[in-house]
């Protein structure tokens, strides 16, 4: 089957578009911490108004075409990975791009005083591959899971595609050949842009989804103020743990920790300093534990600590850690100093739940407050 370039091209200026209103409709429900959104929109359009302009061959003067045509596709290949630079976090590099694609168009533009079809082919596939290439370095660096993968092996894809008809243009074109030829490479050509427009628009749509269930998920598990988890998630990884425990008799330890006098704290230095110093407390604790313990604010100032795979003697070591770091700690100018009271407590036989851990170490914990505070029980 012989295919048109010209529908191919049209086909491909109406998906690019519907794509890039997508994607334009979808940055107005996301949250704002998901950058990029705007350029990747953009790019699309870009790809489609150039098809538009192809499509135009024969309507408006040649020059006219090929020129806006090429600038529209730089234009969008560059805005794809301006849109990824942003989503990443990176410097936008659109000086040094928007200076190439300028410098390619005007290397182009002589080579339509002097036609050469051949170098005008080279000189804009050389200028695609560059941009392609270093848009996929960035994402290979950067990205992670399926949608980042589906992006960089669309841009290397393209880039091989690129290359093909760079080279192609040697001995399949001649110094005159023109754009709506009927050749296999110039079909397979065009209609890669189709497939590549496509896949980088659902893969930056896929990404940008990744990242808003993430952000989501660290709300919903972590506390604002200090950065532990929430109570329901430690409670959660706790009831994990406990299971962990009954079935392979991992050993699972516990430690409740509680400020000492917080209240006053809050009565001399205002709720704000309060809030500090938990902030403070928080960041002093994490020093002191492993990666596989987890911290999570139980409510107000007191904490709950998970501390998997550890028996009775390295959980009571661990609560003094704790307590020396808070009690040798020196605060930020303005700060007030404190301490905290731990009870640990660790699985036993007749076990049921996580809740039976915590009933001990709360019960320890009120001995600690009882016996002075500052202590571990
Ligand atoms: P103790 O040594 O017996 O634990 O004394 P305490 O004053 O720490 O005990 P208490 O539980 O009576 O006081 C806890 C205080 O913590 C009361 C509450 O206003 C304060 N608090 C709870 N959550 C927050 C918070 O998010 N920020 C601030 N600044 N204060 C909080
Ligand atoms: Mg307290
Ligand atoms: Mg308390």
């Amino acid at each position: 089957m012989q295919l048109d370039p010209r529908s191919i091209t049209v086909m491909t200026a109406l998906m690019a578009a519907v794509l890039g209103a997508v994607l334009l409709g979808v940055r107005r429900n996301y949250p704002p911490s998901i950058r990029g959104l705007l350029p990747w929109s953009l790019a699309p359009m870009a790809c489609a108004l150039a098809a538009g302009v192809y499509a135009m061959q024969g309507l408006l003067p040649d020059p006219v075409v090929a020129q806006s045509g090429n600038a529209l596709l730089l234009a969008g290949c560059g805005l794809f990975y301006f849109g990824s630079q942003r989503f990443f976090g990176r410097r936008v590099t659109w000086r040094l791009w928007g200076g190439i694609a300028l410098l390619s168009l005007a290397v182009l533009t002589w080579f339509l005083i002097r036609p050469d079809y051949r170098l005008r082919v080279a000189v804009f596939t050389g200028t695609m591959t560059a941009c392609v290439l270093a848009h996929a370095r960035l994402v290979l660096r950067d990205g992670r899971g399926f949608a980042a993968r589906l992006i960089a092996g669309t841009l290397l894809l393209q880039a091989a595609v690129l290359i093909a008809r760079g080279l192609a243009a040697f001995w399949v074109d001649g110094p005159a050949s023109s754009r709506f030829a009927m050749t296999t490479v110039q079909t397979a050509y065009i209609a890669s842009y189709c497939f590549s427009a496509l896949l980088l628009s659902v893969g930056v749509l896929l990404m940008a989804s990744e990242r808003v269930r993430e952000e989501f998920e660290l709300l919903a598990t972590r506390d604002a103020l200090t950065g532990a988890l929430t109570r329901r998630a430690v409670l959660q990884a706790g009831g994990e743990e406990f299971d962990r425990w009954r079935r392979y008799e991992q050993p699972l330890s516990l430690l409740l920790l509680d400020i000492d006098h917080f209240k006053q704290v809050n009565d001399r230095h205002g709720h704000q300093t309060g809030d500090r110093v938990l902030a403070e407390a928080v960041a002093v604790m994490r020093e002191q534990l492993r990666a596989t313990d987890r911290l999570g604010r139980y409510g107000g100032e007191e904490f709950v600590i998970l501390l998997p795979s550890t028996g009775p003697e390295a959980a009571r070591a661990s609560a003094e850690r704790v307590r020396e770091a808070l009690a040798a700690h020196e605060p930020a100018p303005g700060i007030p100093p404190c301490s905290a009271s731990l009870g640990v407590a660790w699985t036993q036989p007749g076990d049921a739940s996580l809740d039976a851990l915590l009933a001990r170490a709360d019960a320890a914990l009120y001995r600690a407050k009882a016996k002075g505070r500052n202590r571990v029980e």
